[in-house]
């Protein structure tokens, strides 16, 4: 496995700085966002430094949807969510703060009015 030494969730991933896991494989780590949008706000990521989304390979990024899969349902049941918004923040313009591509999963509840 590829370790950034510099990067934040490269460092979470390896046990340096403490994390909340939610689940991990060989190739994929997932845990509770440390500011969370809601209940049960898990980041999901490739245990493989990689960038973006876009420096993923094809066979990497369907293996690990099929991961981001299992784990939303997981989450979702665990938490008692309603349903959850998935997203991806592909790049600094789009929002992403943590050059290391992850998944942000955010459970959402009926009682939290849903929508955008
Ligand atoms: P954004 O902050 O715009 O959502 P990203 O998509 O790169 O940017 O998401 C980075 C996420 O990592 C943020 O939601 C942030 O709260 C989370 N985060 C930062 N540091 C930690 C940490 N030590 N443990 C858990 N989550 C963290």
């Amino acid at each position: 496995m590829v370790i950034v030494m510099d990067c934040l969730f490269c460092k979470i991933i390896s046990g340096e700085i403490p994390s909340s896991k939610v689940y991990e494989d060989e190739s994929v780590y997932a845990f509770l966002d440390i500011a969370p949008s809601s209940i049960g706000h898990t980041l999901i990521m490739p245990k493989k430094h990689i960038e973006n989304f876009n420096e993923m390979s094809p066979e990497d990024a369907a293996s690990f949807f099929k991961s981001v899969n299992k784990i939303a349902k997981g989450v979702e049941k665990g938490v008692s969510a309603d349903g959850s918004n998935i997203g991806l923040n592909n790049g600094t313009v789009a929002g992403q703060e943590v050059p290391h591509v992850h998944i942000h999963l955010i459970p959402r509840y009926e009682s939290d009015g849903g929508g955008g």
